[in-house]
């Protein structure tokens, strides 16, 4: 449908006006309230020169200013450009100097660090302070560190420079500049510049139109038809600044006119509270939210009935892991398979007893995929073979930002996407993933998935995680190396491990090296970083 995202904002406003939109630790949000807020936030931008096709900068956790100035950006036609708030400065350095936006709205924590960067042009930076209009209780709760009053008194006069309080930016009062006329936004026109996880190479942003998310909220909306508009309870677990958090719950619950949970970052103790003021009906998650969640609920006997849909996606979902969490809340578990260059997602196994345990289903509606050669995409490969998964539909993104030459090896001309993943599809469609081609070790001559060794490695009862890399061996060729997170408290030997994966699999797919280490480098939802796992691995 040719809508833009403010479009479907602006619908939950008005059928829904009273309902909840966010809830922050208890306190709420109506979607008045939050359409209120929009505009306010919006006057304020635009006062700081936002029109449209600007590009604003928003770097902080999941927080009620992070959707209101979400969706402030979208009101003036401008491109939101999500930041991973935790990231160090030389990431902020890189992806600033690649967006360029001249208007950043960014959490105290982050502030100084983005006031002091080296760009080209000026940037006008408002904080946020996220515990704010919380009581001190709430604040203990999120556990960041309160200053003491003098220090922050003195924080202000001593750095003015560090950004405009957002807050005080956008709160609403009389004579203040109104808000400009809300932007009606082209479908085409770019909404989101969404950066990739990151985990195989250096991060780029993928350019997500209105289109391309409006489709895709949709699509997953027709996944699980059996929500009802205005009556769910979303948990907002994953963080709304990653491709996956954004869709699945921020721009899923303005659709469903849901009241929105918001979670800083994912602290089970706070789930758990948060279940006993308002219970989620709809938890979309990573498969460690959902065992960290079950094993919680399991020790102190929480009640999680109230959950009826739960969807996982980033990384494989254990079908053990869909069998405890049905038990425990007598809904539906099933997995999803996308990336932020759909929007994210593009296929999801069905709500029903068709879904296939182990695989991530069908293609969405409007969606089409191939499995190909990967060297040669223009050869198909029957089912059962393995090959690269090509997708095309409407949730498929419109490039890279600023990297014609990256967009173009992703992008075929007749709008395939390459995906980068190996899959199997099976005789009646079923997509089941294999691994990244990036992530392919070519040991000696022979191809060996990483994932598979990995598999090998987590069935010790010793062992918690795995990780498996191939670091350059001799003659060109890889060597497969292993970092293990062993259970805690326990100690595995290398070689008692070595032997465990000989007798499961080939010799030359069995590790070189396994390296113990305390944890593995993860992303923001908790996907294995290989790239910085093969780094700790090279260092020794
Ligand atoms: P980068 O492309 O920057 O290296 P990334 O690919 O991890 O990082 P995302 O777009 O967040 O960044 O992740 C998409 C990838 O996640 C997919 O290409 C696929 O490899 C993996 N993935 C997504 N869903 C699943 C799933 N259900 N099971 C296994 N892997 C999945
Ligand atoms: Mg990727």
């Amino acid at each position: 449908p040719d809508v833009s995202l403010t479009t479907v904002l602006h619908d939950a406003i008005g059928a829904h006006p009273d309902r909840p939109a966010l809830d922050w630790y208890g306190a709420t949000t109506t979607y008045a309230e939050l359409g209120e807020q929009v505009r306010a936030a919006a006057a304020a931008l635009a006062a700081a020169g936002v029109g449209a096709g600007d590009r604003v900068a928003l770097v902080m956790p999941s927080c009620p200013q992070a959707v209101v100035a979400f969706y402030a950006v979208l009101e003036l036609g401008g491109v939101v450009v999500e930041q991973n708030p935790l990231s160090p400065r030389d990431e902020l350095q890189r992806s600033f100097t690649d967006h360029g936006a001249r208007v950043a709205v960014v959490w105290d924590k982050s502030a100084d660090t983005v006031a002091g960067l080296r760009l080209e042009h000026e940037l006008t930076l408002f904080t946020v302070d996220i515990s704010r209009a919380l009581p001190l209780t709430k604040r203990l709760a999120l556990r960041l560190p309160i200053r003491k009053a003098r220090e922050t008194r003195a924080a202000m006069t001593s750095r003015p420079s560090a950004g405009r309080s957002w807050d005080d930016a956008v709160r609403p009062r009389r004579g203040a500049a109104t808000a400009p006329r809300p932007h009606v936004a082209d479908p085409a026109d770019v909404a989101l510049l969404q950066y990739t996880g990151g985990t195989t190479g250096a991060p780029k942003a993928a350019m997500l139109t209105h289109r391309n998310l409006v489709a895709n909220v949709a699509q997953s909306r027709a996944w699980v038809p059996d929500l009802q508009d205005g009556r769910e309870v979303l948990y907002g677990i994953l963080p709304l600044f990653h491709a996956y958090g954004m869709l699945l719950c921020l721009l899923m619950s303005v659709r469903l006119g849901a009241c929105l949970v918001l979670f800083p970052r994912f602290d089970v103790d706070q789930v758990l509270e948060a279940m006993e003021r308002r219970p989620a009906t709809f938890l979309p998650g990573v498969p460690p939210i959902y065992a960290r969640l079950a094993d919680a609920a399991e020790e102190r006997g929480i009640d999680l009935t109230s959950v009826r849909f739960a969807i996982s996606g980033a990384m494989p979902l254990p079908a053990e892991l869909v069998e405890r969490w049905e038990r425990l809340t007598g809904g539906v578990l099933v997995e999803g398979y996308g990336m932020t260059e759909t929007s994210p997602i593009a296929l999801g196994n069905p709500l029903a007893p068709t879904r296939r345990p182990g695989s991530v289903g069908l293609p969405f509606p409007s969606t089409e995929i191939r499995v190909v050669d990967p060297d040669e995409p223009s050869v198909d490969r029957p089912p059962g073979e393995p090959g690269e998964l090509l997708i095309r539909g409407p949730q498929v993104f419109e490039g890279y930002w600023q990297q014609p030459e990256e967009t173009a090896k992703v992008l075929l001309a007749d709008g395939w996407l390459r995906t980068g993943d190996i899959v199997e599809r099976s005789d009646d469609g079923f997509v089941t993933i294999v691994d990244r081609i990036k992530d392919l070790i070519i040991s000696g001559g022979f191809n060996v998935y990483p994932s598979e060794v990995e598999e090998a490695l987590c069935s010790h009862p010793l062992v918690a995680h795995a990780a498996v890399v191939g670091l350059p061996g001799k003659d060109g060729s890889e060597d497969v190396m292993a970092a293990v997170v062993p259970v805690e408290g326990e100690a595995p030997t290398e070689d008692e491990l070595r032997r465990h994966v000989r007798e499961r699999i080939a010799a030359y797919k069995a590790p070189r090296r396994i390296r113990i280490v305390d944890a593995l480098p993860l992303s923001p939802v908790g996907k294995v970083l290989r790239r910085e796992v093969r780094e700790l691995l090279q260092a020794e």
